[in-house]
């Protein structure tokens, strides 16, 4: 299933700002609240689709992954998906998060389920991360080496990512007591949610480390050098263990994974391993044959186009096409032959060409037909 744009999730443009993203998500909150819609499925995907968008949206460095890459920044790479949202708490952490002023009076804090479910902070791996890499066909054909230049997220070094001031640690959330959840009423309904105050960590800090504002994370750029194999193909992946986001508290780092496109070439393609183009002969080189001289991508190669060449026959040469990224093969150069017929003759060619039609007694146009 395809995944729809967030932007168009929540009718705003990319450059509305946080208070009207934020305005957009209500609404579509309060319209497919499942309270409001039992059973209703329709409405739940509604419900959770804004609320995944929202995710994304409303956090700056997110929003920022999401206008570079798409949902493609977010794939199937470790957390599965933007800050995961395997079940439905997550969904509610974000709903208490945004209507956290309207039930924080009701909630009734302090509610404890003994700390079982609180969620300490703990270590987690990077984020795998996706670069996509214009390659000619040129460099698929030979193999490079590409500089590429991105930011990537790491643990603050100031705070080594707990978000609290060096020297200061986390307090129990008094909110929840601790326990990472509170229990909020509508009407008949009781939910526990996650505590808006803490996010379900059961901690708050009291003073954020000032490098990282209590992220805890920050935006690192990068320059890496990417070696490129002969004989890639469009979308084929690279990829760079350990070059993506930074572990969090000591959690292993992701990895980068390259996706490579090879740019269209005005004359020459690919098929397969083969090294594909059109090669134009003239009429007399195709009935009497030759050797012509072609500028490939990478060199210059000597084609024999043999006696009697029909437009339409391919003439190879072996072993000069795209190597095989798993073993030793390699694929050939095919020009496919076109037969240029001119469209105007000299007096003489005329001539010439009536004698040899006289000869074979074929039946041509009688002279002054090309005048
Ligand atoms: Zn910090
Ligand atoms: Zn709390």
């Amino acid at each position: 299933m395809s995944k729809r744009d967030y932007y168009e999730v929540l009718g705003v443009d990319k450059s509305s700002d946080p208070t009207v993203i934020k305005k957009a998500y209500r609404k579509l909150a309060m319209k497919y609240h499942p309270d409001k819609n039992p059973d209703n499925k329709e409405a739940e995907d509604k419900f959770k689709e804004a609320a995944e968008a929202y995710e994304v949206l409303s956090n700056d460095e997110k929003k920022a992954r999401y206008d570079r890459f798409g949902h493609a920044g977010f794939q199937g790479m470790g957390g599965g998906g933007p800050g995961g949202f395997a079940d439905a708490s997550d969904i509610f952490e974000n709903f208490s998060d945004i209507f956290g002023d309207f039930f924080g009076g009701a909630a009734g804090g302090g509610f404890s389920r003994g700390g079982s479910r609180s969620q300490k902070p703990r270590p987690k791996r990077g984020s795998d991360l996706r670069y996509f890499l214009d390659i000619s066909l040129k460099d698929s054909l030979e193999g490079t080496k590409k500089e590429i230049t991105f930011n990537s997220d790491e643990d603050c070094q100031t705070c080594d990512g707990s978000g609290a001031e060096p020297g200061k640690s986390a307090t129990t959330c008094d909110h929840c007591g601790g326990s990472g959840q509170v229990i909020q009423r509508q009407g008949f309904f009781t939910m526990a949610t996650t505590c808006p105050s803490c996010r379900g960590a059961g901690t708050v800090i009291k003073d954020p480390c000032k490098q990282c504002s209590g992220g805890g994370r920050l935006e690192r750029p990068r320059k890496i050098q990417v070696t490129v194999p002969a004989g890639v193909e469009s979308g084929s992946q690279l990829r760079l263990s350990g070059e993506g986001d930074g572990g969090h508290l000591g959690g292993g780092d992701g990895d980068l994974y390259v996706v490579v496109k090879v740019q269209d070439h005005p004359k020459f393609y690919r098929e397969g391993l083969d090294l594909v183009s059109d090669l134009e002969v003239s009429y007399l080189q195709s009935i009497l044959g030759t050797e012509v001289e072609v500028e490939t991508l990478s060199s210059t190669v000597n084609v024999e186009v043999p006696l009697g060449t029909q437009s339409g026959d391919e003439v190879r040469v072996k072993k000069s096409g795209f190597p095989s990224l798993r073993g030793r093969t390699k694929g050939d150069i095919r020009f496919k032959m076109k037969v240029k017929i001119p469209k105007s003759l000299t007096k003489k060619e005329e001539k010439l060409l009536r004698e040899i039609a006289e000869e074979k007694g074929e039946k041509v146009k009688p002279k002054g037909w090309f005048g």
